[in-house]
């Protein structure tokens, strides 16, 4: 298995949408081919559940707050050193 996606297109488009995703506001129309992407796609499919992590660990820590700088402290921690430019 080479990893990379068949689509690159598809793979921008789901980390786009990835954020919408996972606050469940992605349209119906859009949220099947999503969905397939990032169970097709392992480094989508890595991101989206590294994202979940994250959502999930800021939750628990930050129940009713979670400012900008403590989300990019946990980021930066998990993502380990993975950083992407943008
Ligand atoms: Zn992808």
């Amino acid at each position: 298995m080479s990893g990379d996606c068949a689509e690159p297109g598809d793979c921008q488009e789901a980390l786009d949408k990835l954020q919408e995703y996972l606050d469940g506001e992605v349209p119906e129309t859009r949220l099947g081919e999503i969905r397939d992407h990032l169970s097709a796609c392992y480094p989508c499919g890595d991101r989206a559940s590294f994202e979940e992590q994250l959502r999930a660990i800021v939750r628990r820590e930050c129940a009713d707050r979670a400012p900008e700088a403590l989300i990019e402290r946990i980021r930066i921690r998990l993502a380990d050193g993975a950083a992407t430019a943008s």
